[in-house]
Parts: C-alpha cells; structure tokens; sequence
C-alpha cells in the first residue's frame, strides 16, 4: 500500500528515469523555442505543418465567435453543433467511408470500440505492436484476445485458427507503427480475414493525411479502401494536431458506437474551435497533394543523407525515421548532444521499445525545408563526434 508521500517518492524514483517534459514556448512549428533556445523541432506529429497554419487559426478563430468557446454536454444531450455533423461528413468523404464518429480522442476512439462491438463469444486477433489504447479498449471489452508477431501474416493465420470457434473475430492493427514507421501488410491481413470470416480494423493515426493519393491514409496507399470494415484515427496528427479523434466504416457499426462507446456517450463534446480548426485542416489535407509530395521527397532526403553519414536508419518510405542506437545512454546522450547543437529530437528507449533497441525518432514534415534537414543531418554527425570525445577522455559517465 502506498499510503504516504515518501511511498510515491520511491516509486518516483523508479520510473522517473526518462525524459522530462520540456515546455515549448512557441506555437507548434519547425522552430520552437525551449528555455530560450532556438531549436529546429524534428518530433511533431506536425506531418503538413497543419498545426499552426493560417487558413486552421483563422477558422478556429472564427468559430469562436459563432459557436462559443464550449459545449459544457456530450455529444446527444446538448453537445452536436452543426460543425460537428460537417466534420463527421468531411472525413466519410475523405476516407470513402459511409459514416463518421467524432470522439475526444483516438485514445478514447479506441478505448470504446470493442466492448460495444464484442463480447464474450467474440475474438480480437491484434498486432503485438498495437497502440497502447487498442490493447486498453480490449482489456475494457469481454472478447477473448489472440496476439500475433508484428505484421506477420503467417503468425495471424495461425491466430485466426485458433478463433475459428468464434461467433465474430476482428483483426485489428495499426496502419503505421509508430515507433518504427512500419505499414502495416494491408493486403494480405484483409485476403486473410476474408478467408476466415473476420473484420478489419485499421487504426490509421499516423496514416490518414499522410499517406495514399488523396491522403487517405494506408488503406489507400495499399488500395484497401473497401476491404477494411473500421478506421479509427486521429485529429491530433496530421490532421492540425489539436485533439479529436473518430471511428468510420459501415453506417450501422458507427450507429451502434454512437449508442454504446462508453467514452462518445459519457465524454463530452469536442468543442468547436477544435472541430473548425480540423475541419480547415481537413481542406488543406484534401487539397494537400504538393505538401505530402515535399513530405515524401523530405524524408527520403533525411534518409538517404543519413545513410551516407553511416548512421542505421531503419528502412522504411514513412516520415517517421528511427535513427537506431541500441544502447540506451548512447541514445539519450546523442538527444542531450543534439540539444546542445539546436535539434530538438527525443530518444525512445526501454519500455517504450524493446530493450537494446533504443532509437532517437526523427519526423519530418512538408514544413522543413532543405537547410533545416540538412541542419538536422549535420548535428547529428556534431553529436556523434562530441559523444565519441567524451567516451575517449571519460568525462561524460553518469
Ligand atoms: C497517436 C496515436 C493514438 C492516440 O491518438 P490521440 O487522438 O492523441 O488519443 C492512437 N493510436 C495510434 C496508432 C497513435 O499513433
């Protein structure tokens, strides 16, 4: 029993090994300001540079006067302005799905969905690797849990088998993974399910604006758009990075969330500068074709001058980067080190990822532009050398 302030200050000390939170005090952008300092931020979620764009504050601005700053009830209460039904609208339209549901959050998107879609006498066939909120929204629901190896067909086959018995079965995965810009192998999964009577969900955060023609996400890009049953993602990326998320798919699968997600139903509303602000953005990501363009030739650029500068970058075409260090004082040192050279770049190591596998996850953005990337890439070759200095000489031992 932790009973008494001394008790938490232990257990403090054990966990509170990672990094601290490092107010920005800028508006969100490819150059902030940390304490002062001038840094060029390659970690944002930012992918369009949505977050902080004209046409999105403006909007925001606007419904502030219209709509008022909250909604004070859930969404069927009192709590459905007009935005909000145009946003739903707005990413059914995007996605090329039949109906939409806004939710506080894709957290919350995912926290809902399988205990109002599934109970006992069902079966979820989830990637290892999922968000932390998808194995949370199983956990809250009765279905029983089968896990397979990352994006490993012939693992989910085997899953799939053993859930035959199972009145549904819903195989979820993230479009992206996070941590690793991995896409998720969308063919196979949906031909598979299709196989074995089961639904697909894709949770598409890093995917929808990012990636596919018309940015709609990775079930466009492996042109699966029909095949898969749900998406979830979220406003909080791409999409102008403030807050929201939503579930969209078949008109009767949104209905029953908007009865049965717990968090939809007892949450309250997005407020609507938030919906305005994402329904600007939403615009912009329609008619973004020149911005993932540059994203796309701005993370192959990342990589590649990574690649000649012989660090280990893992493979992959999504703006996410991870730039592999394996141990994790390296890792944290080279983001200490990159700090000190004007790159604000977070290390990831252990429970985040596995351990041995600690990364610094670089994003790039349409916003970036030649000299900041290439600032980027010579920072880390200054670090690299500042770090093998220090290990020479032995000053920089914790
Ligand atoms: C970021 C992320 C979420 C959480 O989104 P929020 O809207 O911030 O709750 C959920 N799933 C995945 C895959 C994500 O990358």
């Amino acid at each position: 029993m932790f009973t008494t302030r001394n008790d938490f200050r232990a257990v403090l000390d054990d966990i509170a090994r990672g990094p601290s939170e490092r107010p920005i005090e800028t508006p969100q952008s490819t150059r902030i300001s940390v304490d002062g300092h001038e840094l060029l931020n390659f970690c944002a979620n930012d992918y369009l540079g949505l977050a902080n764009h004209p046409r999105v504050v403006a909007a925001a601005k606007s419904a502030l006067d219209t709509y008022g700053f909250g909604m004070a009830s859930v969404r069927f209460i009192c709590g459905t302005q007009p935005p909000h039904l145009a946003l739903e609208r707005a990413i059914s339209e995007l996605l090329r799905t039949e109906a939409t549901l806004l939710q506080s959050s894709c957290f919350d998107a995912n926290g809902g969905i399988f205990a109002a879609l599934l109970d006992e006498r069902d079966a979820v066939i989830s990637d290892e690797l999922n968000h932390a909120s998808i194995i949370d929204g199983i956990r809250l629901s009765k279905a029983v849990r089968y896990r397979y190896r990352t994006r490993d067909i012939d693992d989910l086959e085997v899953q799939l088998r053993r859930a035959a018995r199972f009145r549904r079965r819903l195989v979820v995965t993230d479009g992206v993974f996070s941590m690793d810009g991995a896409q998720a192998p969308l063919a196979a999964i949906c031909d598979l399910a299709d196989r074995y009577a089961a639904m697909v969900m894709v949770d598409d955060s890093h995917g929808v604006g990012v990636l596919g023609a018309t940015g709609a996400g990775t079930t466009e890009a492996a042109g699966m758009r029909n095949r898969v049953d749900i998406i979830t993602g979220t406003l909080g990326k791409a999409l102008g990075g403030a807050s929201g998320g939503f579930v969209s798919g078949r008109t009767e699968i949104v209905e029953v969330l908007r009865r049965r997600s717990r968090p939809y139903v007892f949450s309250n509303a997005v407020p609507p500068v938030v919906v305005a602000g994402s329904l600007a953005a939403l615009d912009v990501v329609k008619a973004g074709a020149v911005e993932r363009q540059r994203l796309r030739e701005n993370a192959k650029s990342f990589r590649r001058s990574m690649i000649e500068a012989g660090f280990d970058v893992l493979p992959g075409d999504h703006p996410i980067i991870p730039v592999m260090f394996g141990d994790a004082a390296v890792a944290d040192r080279m983001s200490a080190a990159l700090f000190g050279h004007g790159i604000h770049a977070v290390a990831f190591t252990h429970p985040v990822v596995p351990p041995g596998a600690a990364r610094i996850r670089i994003q790039l953005s349409a916003a970036h532009t030649d000299g900041e990337i290439a600032c980027c890439v010579a920072a880390f070759v200054r670090a690299r050398r500042d770090i093998a200095a220090d290990a020479h000489t032995g000053t920089v031992d914790e």
